[in-house]
This record gives C-alpha cells, structure tokens and sequence, in this order.
C-alpha cells in the first residue's frame, strides 16, 4: 500500500488534485489551438480515452479566444500553456480557463507577474510553474553549472515563493527532465520541502517504445514513494497513445483498479498457445473497461501453473491443448484450450455481478 505525501488539494474545474485525491493524467493536444475544430475533436479524443485534464498551448489571440467554444463543447478541465505574453494570460481567464501554466521567469518583470497572480486570484484558477532544464535561472545555473537536480529544484522553489508571496497558494509544481534520474532526483527534494502538489512527467521522453519505458521508471519510481498528484507521460506520438501509458503506470502501482494480468513467459513445456491467448485476452478486457483489481493468472503448465493461478482471483493452468481454470484458488472445470480466454471472461463477469 503506497502511502502518499500529504501535499495541499487545489481544484482545476471539476476536479481536485493534492492529498488523497486520485491522481489526474493529463495529456496535451498537438494541433493548431487556433483551429477550433481540429483542437476541440482532439480534446474530446483524449477525454474518451479517459484523460482527465488537458493542456493545449495558448499562442495567440485567435487560440485564447477558442478557450470559450472548447468550454461550451466538452466537460474536461482545461489548461493554457502560456509563455512570454501575459496578455494571453489575461485572455485565457477571460475566456473561461481552468488552469494556467505559466513560468514566471518567462512572464517578464514582477509587475507583469503580479497582474497575472492579481487575475487568477480574482478567478479563483490554479497555475502550474513547469520547469525544465531550458528554463532555469540564470543565476541558478551559473551556481550549479548545469541543469542538475539542485537547479531545478531551486528554480522551482524560488518560483512558488514567488507566487506565494504575491498572494496566490494554488500552485502546482513541475520539475521535468528527459533523464528520468534528474527529474527523479529533484522531485524527491521539492517533495520533502515544500507541500506542492506535483505533476509528473519525464520530458522528450521519445517515441512510444522508449518513451514509455524511461516515464515508467521516472514517474513510477516517484509514485512508488507515495509522490506526484498529477501525471503527464510524454510521447512522440498521437498524445492520444499517452493515456493508456499513464493508466497502466498507475494501475501497475494499484493507484487505479484494472483487471492485472499475470502471464508466465512460456517455455519448453507450454502445451497451448499461451502468447496468443493472452494478447486476445487482454484486448477483451480493455474493450471491457473494467475498472476493479481482478487478478488473472494465465500459465502454460502444470509445474508452475497452478500455484500461481490458485492464488489469483481467476487462474488458468495449461496442459496439452487444454487448460484447468480456477477461482479464487478452487479448481472449477477442465476446458478446451479454444474457449479459454471466453471461459476466463465469463468467470470474470460472474465475480464482477458478484461485488
Ligand atoms: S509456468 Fe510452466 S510453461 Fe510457463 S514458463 Fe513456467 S514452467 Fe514454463
């Protein structure tokens, strides 16, 4: 059981983040924020895949402006990524924003700093302070020589007593890297000394391949240690592809309920096609949606099989072109290799009618 930090809940539209909250993926669109269209269909893609926030950039006029009509069209929580302009920041709030993700160091001076604090205070919105290793101090890196751990943790630190002390306290952190070992490193310090609440991400963490191994290891490492209250994983890809990433980071962790799957990696002795089975049994569950801790052991024999699938909630132990199933560790029938993966289905839809 995974204690988490206590950090402090803040809400960005309909939902909170912080303390207990359940933690929020996020992802963000990659079309043009001034084609309405093309963003809104974007947006309404990932909040189908079960995003719960989502950021798009806030460039322009014409792209604040679309803040309204995205509003009036989908239920989501929206956030701005603003940078340089803080009129854009004005126009975001003005046009129905949920959140604001700004770095002070790129706003300009304190007083247009101060302008946008004075806004979001007026609007009761949340901002998130993203920094990375592009967006470090000056004086900062010329302390530390580099974008390490320490200067981001610093730069992020100075940057909410910044807001904090301009009167605004809900305020999400972001200490991002591509080296998941920096961002590690660095969360763990901002976790210790302050009550932030912090999104999570490992940054240009590539392609889908790599990409969701190095965000496993850095924002799973740190949920793992009870830290993070909002969680990005980054992809060069359809940011559709990040959500089921950073759903299955969670429910690996049990921060969210899924059916878990535990396969055996087949070997010499496995008897049915157990690979086969598995990749068809783990698309029926997806298309399931099932959204419960339920742990499906499938093993390819009866030397290993059983133990495994005896303490699952539903175990499949193969033999030669057949399989025993079992229920929460009592053997329930033998069954033909074809109808294992309909007869686990069937065994998981009873337990589900029985919750
Ligand atoms: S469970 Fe059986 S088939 Fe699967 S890897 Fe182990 S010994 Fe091999």
């Amino acid at each position: 059981m995974i204690m988490r930090r206590k950090s402090r809940v803040i809400s960005i539209g309909n939902i909170k983040i912080g303390g207990s909250e359940k933690i929020a993926v996020q992802s963000m669109t990659n079309t043009d924020t001034a084609d309405r269209d093309a963003t809104l269909a974007q947006i309404k893609a990932l909040e189908a895949a079960g995003c719960d926030i989502v950021r798009f950039t806030v460039n322009s006029m014409d792209a604040a402006r679309n803040i309204e009509y995205f509003k009036l069209n989908t239920k989501i929580p929206l956030v701005a990524d603003i940078h340089f302009d803080y009129r854009l920041a004005f126009a975001a709030v003005d046009f129905g924003i949920d959140k604001v993700r700004i770095n002070p160091g790129n706003i300009g001076s304190e007083d247009k700093v101060k302008a946008v604090v004075d806004k979001l205070l007026n609007k009761n919105i949340p901002i998130r302070v993203g920094v990375n290793s592009g967006s470090v101090e000056k004086y900062i890196l010329e302390k530390y020589g580099r974008s390490n751990a320490e200067a981001l943790t610093e730069s992020a630190i100075h940057n909410g007593r910044l807001l904090e002390r301009l009167g605004l306290s809900d305020i999400v952190l972001s200490i991002k890297s591509s080296d998941p070992q920096i961002m590690i490193e660095a969360n763990r310090i901002v976790a210790a000394e302050t009550d932030f609440p912090l999104h999570l991400g490992v940054t240009e963490a590539g392609t889908p391949k790599m990409g969701i191994v190095k965000s496993a290891i850095g924002i799973g490492s740190l949920l793992a240690d009870g830290i993070g209250d909002t969680i990005r994983v980054s992809l060069t890809a359809d940011p559709v592809e990040e959500v089921p990433a950073a759903k299955q980071i969670l429910s690996a962790l049990r921060l969210i309920e899924r059916p878990n799957i535990i396969s055996c990696p087949t070997c010499g002795r496995t008897r049915i096609n157990l690979i086969d089975i598995v990749n068809r049994l783990e698309v029926e569950l997806d298309s399931l949606n099932i959204q419960k801790h339920i742990d499906i052991a499938v093993m390819g024999c009866i030397v290993n099989g059983p133990g495994e699938a005896k303490q699952a909630d539903i175990g499949v132990a193969g033999g030669d072109g057949e399989a025993v199933i079992f229920k929460k560790g009592v053997i329930l029938r033998k069954i033909p290799e074809a109808d294992i993966v309909e007869e686990i289905i069937k065994e998981i839809k009873l337990i589900l009618l029985s919750l």
